[in-house]
């Protein structure tokens, strides 16, 4: 904590020493002052569109930042004072805010020192070699690319250091992974952008400075909010997707149940509800435990899932009852399907986890049908009774066998 307070204030005093020895501003007042507050307003509304990342206890700001092109017009003192004024702002709008970090007082110092010690290495590096670059072609941008790629390695080195003193970066490859994850695509964003406006501020041509702070603002925050509203999309989908779901299981909950039958009932498909509950499980519960019930309800759910196909549904509609809606069968398929389920169980065991041992155990269901054209007389609701009613006839007759109605026959039954 102590080395790396030592670099911010290092970095603060150096951009402050290399802003007064610059001896003044580069322009003159009225167009200093002019240039400081447009700067300051499109710096500040810009800010909020700013996207952080955590890295361990620290906050990186990944945003585009305008110090390069108002440092280069106006010398290390104009950029200097811009940036106490700009990073205090900042600092007090996060405190009012309340979204300040804990260290957001020397993690403002140490901003207004990186960002005014870099774009002013920038200035006397542009000063130096704009000469050189003059004479080729795109000489301008390719420079402004250099100074971009020059600031860029600083401001990475200064954090590594940080990190590396705070005790966030530990090894080689951390750093050089921080390092690959700039992204060139940014730069060259930062260069085109910072190019322009120094190209604009030394034509004074306002009117192209002030809409290219606009074009900038709207782009970005378009995207900002449009990536927002894909991130709030997911957050509800999954939202909806657990708040239908059961979790022992997996399978759709009773509340998903409840939907699909208001959605089916809009149609007139033929359809098998079929209502399933294992038989005796107080005495799996008693004989084991609880946690033995619970494998022994996972092992059901699986073993009806697997015989479903795409548009059927299984639903968990109480402990150890679940539902299933059968589709696109006839009566007889539908039948079929359920007395294979039904043998499949009576045939094999499930191996639960039972202090610390595997125990296999041996269960049975019992199940209800009721196959029917859905509101041609009857509506889903009416129908999952009807199922339930042909479960409760199974318990009564002894239970590991299927009842069921095909309520398309009893219709003609009823006309004849
Ligand atoms: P029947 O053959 O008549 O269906 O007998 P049963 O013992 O299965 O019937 P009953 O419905 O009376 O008992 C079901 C038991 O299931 C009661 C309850 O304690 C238990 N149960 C309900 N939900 C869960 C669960 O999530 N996990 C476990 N382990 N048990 C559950
Ligand atoms: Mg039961
Ligand atoms: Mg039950």
């Amino acid at each position: 904590m102590l080395k790396a307070n030592i670099l911010t204030f290092f970095l603060f005093f150096a951009s402050l020493v290399t802003a007064i020895g610059s001896g003044s501003i580069m322009i003159e007042n009225s167009l200093y002052i002019k240039a400081f507050l447009l700067y300051l307003l499109f710096s500040c509304l810009y800010y909020r569109l700013r996207i952080t990342s955590k890295n361990g206890s620290t906050s990186v700001d990944y945003g585009i930042s305008y110090s390069l092109s108002i440092g280069l017009f106006t010398g290390p003192l104009g950029l200097f004072i811009f940036e106490t004024f700009y990073r205090t702002i900042v600092f007090f709008n996060k405190k009012i805010n309340k979204t300040a970090d804990p260290n957001e007082f020397t993690d403002t110092f140490y901003n207004i020192g990186a960002f005014a010690l870099n774009s002013s290495i920038a200035f006397y590096l542009y000063h130096y070699l704009y000469p050189k670059f003059q004479g080729i072609p795109f000489g301008f941008w390719i420079l402004m690319f250099l100074l971009v790629t020059v600031t860029s390695m600083l401001s990475d080195f200064y954090l590594i250091l940080m990190f590396y003193f705070l005790g966030d970066i530990k090894t080689r490859k951390e750093a050089i992974d921080f390092i690959k994850s700039r992204s060139v695509l940014d730069m060259g964003k930062l260069s085109f952008t910072n190019g322009l406006l120094f190209l604009f501020l030394q034509e004074q041509k306002w009117e192209m400075l002030v809409s290219l702070f606009i074009l900038n603002y709207l782009v970005s925050r378009s995207f900002v909010s449009k990536s927002q509203h894909i991130q709030n999309k997911l957050e509800r989908d999954k939202f909806e997707q657990m708040a239908y779901t059961d979790f022992l299981t997996g399978v759709f909950n009773r509340a998903y149940m409840d939907k699909k039958m208001e959605k089916l009932n809009q149609t007139e498909e033929y359809l098998g509800i079929v209502v399933a509950d294992i038989d005796k499980f107080k005495q799996i519960n008693d004989n084991f435990n609880h946690a033995v019930g619970d494998q022994v309800i996972q092992h059901f759910a699986t073993t009806l899932k697997s015989y479903l196909l795409m548009d059927d549904y299984l639903f968990r509609s109480g402990g150890e009852e679940f539902t299933m809606f059968l589709r696109h069968r006839h009566f007889e398929q539908t039948v079929a399907l359920v007395e294979t389920i039904l043998l499949s169980l009576e045939n094999s065991t499930v191996t639960v986890e039972f202090k610390g041992e595997a125990a296999a155990i041996h269960y049975t269901s019992s199940f209800g049908l009721y196959f029917f054209k859905v509101n041609e007389t009857v509506s889903m609701e009416k129908g999952y009774v009807y199922a339930d009613q042909l479960l409760l006839q199974s318990k009564q007759l002894g239970r590991s066998r299927l009842s069921s109605s095909n309520g398309t026959l009893k219709k003609e039954t009823q006309r004849i």
